[in-house]
């Protein structure tokens, strides 16, 4: 056997969670770029834009999806998830109810679980491959201008959870890594709004702008290709050095 990852170093096939807009997007377009052949999941179907429709909190919807990709790839496994479908919702712990927390952890803690074990099925019966989770800058770091109690509770789950894959499945010749965002320029950031919180956030990135979602896709299809080959069990930071102030 070769001592070198099973990952292709031509890249070959990609599925892309939360493919509909914002870093999913920007990371299935760019693959496409590059050469991979990719299928997205989302909540609302697009056929033209390659996108099945997913519920990701929901084990029924996970595997229907995925007998998708086995059709549309016949029984091909995928080398590489990068898994960015997800939710912020802007909540203080004092109002956090514990339907909201439920709902909030559901779609990003569960749901990184149920995807990433699906596409991790398929990569140990291909001899191996590359799940990429989306965490973010609020699992290492308490907000005070938006905080949310479930968000970032969820994404420390993702991290812990990316760790424990790694070690779990790297035995299958499958890495698992996170990706950690900052602000990014997204649909789903929130602070483009009012202008004199949008400078506080501004103050508080040393590149002293928002991240747009092609830099973050970039890293992810890094973390997707053979590039990183001996990569796994670690989390990326993409933050214009905010994490570091
Ligand atoms: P986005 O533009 O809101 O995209 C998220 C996608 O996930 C949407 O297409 C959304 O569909 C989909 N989604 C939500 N719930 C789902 C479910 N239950 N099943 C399937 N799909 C679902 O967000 P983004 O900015 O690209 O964020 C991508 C990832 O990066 C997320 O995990 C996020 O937490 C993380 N992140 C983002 C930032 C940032 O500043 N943008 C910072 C740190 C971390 P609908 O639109 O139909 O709801």
């Amino acid at each position: 056997m070769s001592l070198m990852s099973t990952v292709p170093s031509v890249p070959r096939r990609l599925v892309v969670s939360g493919a509909g807009s914002g870093i999913g997007r920007a990371t299935a377009e760019l693959a496409r770029e590059r050469g991979w052949s990719v299928l997205g999941l989302d909540l609302a179907e697009d056929r033209r834009a390659g996108i099945i429709a997913c519920d990701i909190t929901d084990e029924g919807s996970v595997r229907d999806a995925f007998a998708r990709v086995d059709e549309v790839w016949e029984g091909a496994a995928p080398d590489a998830l990068t898994h960015c479908a997800g939710v912020y919702r802007f909540r203080p712990a004092l109002e956090t109810t514990a339907e909201a927390w439920d709902a909030v952890l559901a779609i990003n803690a569960r749901g990184s679980l149920l995807v990433a074990s699906a596409a991790a099925r398929r990569m140990r019966e291909g001899g191996g491959g590359s799940v990429t989770l989306l965490s973010s800058i609020g699992a290492a770091r308490g907000d005070a201008g938006e905080p949310s109690a479930a968000y970032s509770a969820s994404k420390g789950a993702v991290e812990s959870l990316t760790r424990q894959l790694a070690v779990e499945w790297g035995p299958y010749g499958i890495r698992c890594n996170a990706v950690a965002p900052g602000v990014i320029d997204t649909p789903m950031t929130t602070v483009s709004g009012d202008p004199g919180a949008f400078e506080q956030v501004l103050r508080r990135i040393p590149a002293r702008r928002l991240g747009t979602a092609e830099e973050v896709a970039r890293v992810c299809l890094f973390l997707a290709s053979a590039e990183s080959a001996y990569v796994s069990g670690t989390i990326i930071a993409v933050d214009g050095g905010q994490s570091a102030s």
